[in-house]
């Protein structure tokens, strides 16, 4: 294999790498190339066992650490990721497609950023003291015990760290199931977290598509689920975990509004919109797709936005020149060019974009529609892609009413001069996060997460505490029992 820090076998078990041929082949395909890279192996009935015993097994000493312990080896990780960035990168690039100068930044990085933040809160979770006269009441802050996370494909090494730190911090262990079609990252991360001092089985790897992911959702002895994928997917898996009523974070897809007021800086607007959809190549959940463009500034915008993507630079992904790679797979590639036929046969104006490049690969123009309306596919859909749909609006009421016209509630963003009006327009959006002449931004300190159907809970942030903890509250009386016979 090309790249420099292989996995050397399918899963991650109680410590060490594990394989079993006996599960199905999933080929490991390099996007920038169609060329397949690696092989992984499905997770068997045995695998799946072998993780949840494990996990199991460790979790009770684990949470019986002090806080401050478990930080300690989270903040290791999290320094050995960084000193690692480049290798992790490469690999993040092999198997998204996602160019250098991207994953350079963003995916190790952030998940470092996560292990580091969660680390240094593992330390002071705490319950609380409540005193009634003379009795009182404490609370304890609990781990869940299991928790299962189940990952999408656009950023493996970011969603199995977003999800590793704040579970390992409340003293929970993890079963891990990556995207089939990137599963190599969290291999990676797995295997950092137990030379960093994680003690064998609190963080376990395991392959597999939808198939190995529900019988984990089910499993009596898993108390929490964690999932990031779409919301066809989170209606199934939430279900499910609900049959036992079982603890969830469901970070789910999105056709999130972007809208920009006449009296917004052209630039900004332009690199908001530009950031809120072409990067990653537009695989992004959050992506502000909907570009909501008042009136009096449509044409400026569309002729500023199309300039400023002739500069787009196509190509090899390991080329850190390059700044738009392919897309993840080309299932994806064909669904994405299934919608940019609709807009057309639907009558959006195809601005620019709209072909695929080249025959090797699965790489997309970055598509732009203009005059697209409310009620197109392209318009409602979850596209998950390069393609962008630009809506002219009038007034500010009108443009709230349509941006909240939509199942989901993932994230919104307003460019506007008018501070007033940018904070009294966002705090009208249905949507769980949210930017002010700005887009896409993700700190580990900030709470991230959906509204509507886009999610339930939040990542990040100490909220994220909330939903891998919980809280026994235990009432101590310190006079006589006064019963009633
Ligand atoms: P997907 O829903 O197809 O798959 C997500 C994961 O769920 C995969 O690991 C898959 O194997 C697993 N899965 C599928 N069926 C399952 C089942 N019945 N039980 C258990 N697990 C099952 O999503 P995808 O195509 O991998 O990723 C793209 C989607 O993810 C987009 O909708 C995107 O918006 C969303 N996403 C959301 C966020 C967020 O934080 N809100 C982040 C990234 C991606």
């Amino acid at each position: 294999m090309p790249y420099p820090t292989q996995p050397t076998a399918s899963h991650f078990i109680n410590g060490k790498y594990v394989e079993d041929t006996a599960g199905a082949e999933i080929p490991v395909i390099y996007p920038a190339t169609g060329e397949q890279i690696a092989v992984v192996h499905e997770a068997t009935p045995a695998i799946i066992e072998l993780a949840i015993t494990s996990a199991r097994a460790a979790q009770k000493a684990w949470a019986a650490m002090s806080g401050t312990e478990r930080g300690r080896i989270l903040r290791r990780a999290a320094d050995m990721i960084r000193e690692r960035n480049h290798d992790l990168s490469v690999l993040e690039t092999y198997d998204t497609g996602k160019p250098m100068s991207e994953t350079l930044y963003v995916d190790a990085t952030s998940g470092a950023d996560a292990l580091e933040y969660f680390g240094g809160l593992a330390g002071s979770l705490t319950g609380e003291h409540i005193q009634l006269g003379e009795d009182w009441v404490y609370t304890r802050r609990e781990p869940l015990g299991l928790c299962v996370g189940i990952g999408a494909w656009n950023y493996p090494t970011q969603i199995a760290c977003w999800k590793a730190a704040p579970a390992l911090a409340c003293g929970n262990a993890m079963v891990f199931k990556p995207s089939e079609t990137t599963p190599l990252c969290a291999l990676k991360v797995a295997e950092i977290l137990h030379e960093a001092g994680l003690p064998a089985g609190l963080y376990n790897v395991i392959q597999g598509t939808g198939a190995v992911g529900a019988p984990l959702v089910t499993d009596p002895r898993v108390d929490k689920v964690s999932l990031t994928g779409s919301v066809p997917t989170g209606r199934k898996v939430y279900a499910a975990a609900a049959a036992s009523i079982k603890h969830v974070t469901m970070e789910l897809g999105g056709k999130s509004p972007l809208i920009i007021f006449d009296d917004a800086s052209l630039e900004d607007a332009v690199g908001g919109a530009i950031l809120a959809n072409f990067y990653s190549s537009g695989q992004v959940c959050s992506n502000g797709t909907r570009v909501f463009v008042q009136k009096g500034i449509k044409e400026a915008f569309l002729k500023r936005l199309h300039e400023r993507l002739q500069t787009v630079v196509m190509g090899d992904p390991l080329d850190e020149a390059t700044n738009f790679g392919p897309m993840v797979s080309e299932r994806q590639m064909n669904i994405v060019q299934g919608y940019i036929e609709k807009g057309q046969a639907e009558g959006a104006r195809l601005v620019c974009g709209g072909k695929r490049v080249g025959t090797e690969g699965f790489y997309l123009e970055p598509t732009v529609f203009a005059e697209v309306t409310d009620t197109m596919t392209i318009a409602r859909e979850e596209i998950f892609g390069p393609v962008m749909s630009v809506f002219d609006f009038d007034t500010e009421e009108e443009v709230i009413t349509r941006a909240n016209d939509t199942e989901f509630g993932l994230s919104a963003g307003v460019f506007t001069a008018d501070l007033t009006r940018g904070h009294r327009v966002i705090a009208q959006m249905e949507a769980g996060s949210c930017f002010i002449n700005s887009y896409n931004d993700a700190p580990v300190e900030a709470p991230f997460g959906g509204s509507k159907q886009s999610g339930v809970g939040r990542e990040n942030s100490k909220a994220a505490i909330n939903h891998y903890s919980q809280l026994k509250s235990v009432y101590v009386r310190m006079g006589a029992v006064d019963a009633p016979f």
